[in-house]
């Protein structure tokens, strides 16, 4: 364990920082990890973001985004890294399968572990936590840890204030879901004070679409929505094919059950795809609805109240199938 006082002591000199974010990262997970590199580097530390897989296209401005290292496309570089890292930052997951095989060398490690979060039920492989349930992202944790644990609010620069912003505009959904309080948006003024461009923030990540993903978009809307009113569900289901069909790539997938999900009625949605080895679903829900609850006790995943991931190795139609048995058990839920 390390108390907060031995941890800013550590910081205090140059040190060897690995950070590191969940597999198939999102805004968030990129936003919060490039904000402390950004941060980080600034303080003379030798740190490098490394994310277990790659990213959607449309986080690839980020600033520093250039000097991230993908997991799977430069293992040993990344392994030295890791083995050779004083300290090594876990954020936006809490559980090392989260991260894929880098979970083992990161386990292996004899680095400190500091783990910032803000998913349920975190695993106990770390040594310091900043953890808050009720944050809307991490990146807003990323944020008061600079400014209120470490005090440095004046080295949140433009590129911090940046990445920060994104953290927050995503996993907030634009600063819509119910977790962005005022307290949210007063850490949004002062990123854009800090330099943060938030409609061109906005602009890149959201009107930065191929035209094929729009098309994909559009077939998936026109042709795979099916509505269960019974259980005021909606659910959108993708097979390989169709994304060799219309050359979907990392980030196309991001935010379909969205669409789903703004049916009035609808309380739950879902968005089930087949990928290479296994089955993908992301489940999104309104007010207290909890998905999460869903993903955890029958698709190996977790996440949120109203946003939650899972996967399955069954085939598609087996995991529609159980997906479909289980929405009787939690009619009364839906249909409130
Ligand atoms: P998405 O649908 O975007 O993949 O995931 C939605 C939310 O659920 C994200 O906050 C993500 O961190 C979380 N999540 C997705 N997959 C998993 C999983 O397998 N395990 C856990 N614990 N959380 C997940
Ligand atoms: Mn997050």
């Amino acid at each position: 364990m390390l108390d907060i006082a031995s941890l800013i002591d550590l910081l205090a000199q140059p040190r060897k920082i690995v950070i590191t974010t969940h597999h198939k990262p999102d805004g968030d997970a990129m936003g919060s990890s490039l904000g402390l590199y950004n941060y980080l580097i600034q303080l003379g530390h030798h740190a490098k973001v490394i994310a277990p897989t790659d990213y959607p296209q449309f986080l690839e401005w980020l600033p520093g985004n250039g000097d991230v290292i993908i997991y799977t496309e430069n293992i040993a570089g990344a392994d030295a890294l890791i083995a050779d890292a004083e300290l090594i930052f876990c954020l936006d997951f809490n559980a090392l399968s989260r991260i894929n095989e880098m979970g083992i060398k990161v386990g292996e490690s004899g680095a400190y572990k500091i783990m910032i979060d803000h998913h349920l039920e975190p695993e106990d492989f770390d040594d310091y936590r900043y953890w808050n349930i009720n944050a809307c992202a991490t990146a807003q944790l990323v944020y008061t840890f600079i400014v209120e644990v470490l005090g440095n609010k004046q080295l949140v620069n433009a590129d911090v204030a940046t990445c920060l912003y994104t953290g927050i505009m995503t996993d907030s959904a634009s600063f819509r879901l119910p977790n962005t309080t005022s307290a949210v948006h007063r850490i949004a003024a002062d990123l854009i004070d800090a330099g943060a461009v938030n409609w061109r923030i906005h602009e890149l990540v959201y009107n930065n679409s191929s035209e094929n993903r729009l098309r994909f978009l559009g077939h998936c809307l026109a042709n795979k929505l099916e509505v269960y009113d019974e259980y005021n569900t909606a659910l959108i289901t993708v097979d390989k094919q169709e994304l060799e069909e219309y050359d979907v790539i990392t980030g196309d997938t991001e935010g379909i059950v969205n669409y789903a999900l703004s049916i009035s009625n609808v309380r739950l949605a879902a968005f089930i795809v087949e990928r290479k080895d296994k089955v993908k679903l992301s489940l999104r829900s309104k007010g207290e609805f909890p998905a999460n609850d869903i993903c955890k006790k029958y698709f190996n995943g977790g996440g949120h109240r109203n946003a939650a991931g899972g996967m399955s190795t069954d085939s598609l139609q087996q995991v529609i199938n159980q997906f479909k048995l289980i929405l009787p058990k939690y009619k009364t839920l839906l249909i409130q």
